[in-house]
């Protein structure tokens, strides 16, 4: 499972969206999914955190749920990214792949 393919996977289409950033059937957090896939496709800009997208965890008890990237709490499993700096998005590609190339 590739949590970067560019073909979104099926069972993201039953996913719900979570206010929490955990599974909202279980409350399973999502280090413990089964299943990740990002939308790095459609990433939305904000002005106070740069831009976000859409990350969509497949639980272990069956629920598919997805969170804002900017929802995700910092731990030592997934620390925060580091803030880049204002120039950073004023690059001519309106995208550029924070991922590292494919
Ligand atoms: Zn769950």
């Amino acid at each position: 499972m590739d949590a970067f393919a560019p073909t979104p996977p099926d069972w993201i289409e039953s996913a719900v969206h979570a206010w929490e950033f955990c599974c909202p059937t279980c409350r399973g957090a999502a280090t413990e999914a089964l299943q990740v896939w990002i939308n790095r496709r459609s990433p939305v800009f904000t002005d106070r955190q740069g831009r976000k997208w859409q990350e969509f965890y497949h639980c272990q008890c069956g629920t598919a749920w997805w969170a804002w990237s900017s929802d995700r709490p910092p731990s030592e499993f997934t620390p925060a990214e580091p803030t880049p700096p204002e120039s950073f998005w004023r690059l001519d590609d309106p995208f550029p792949d924070v991922y590292g190339s494919d």
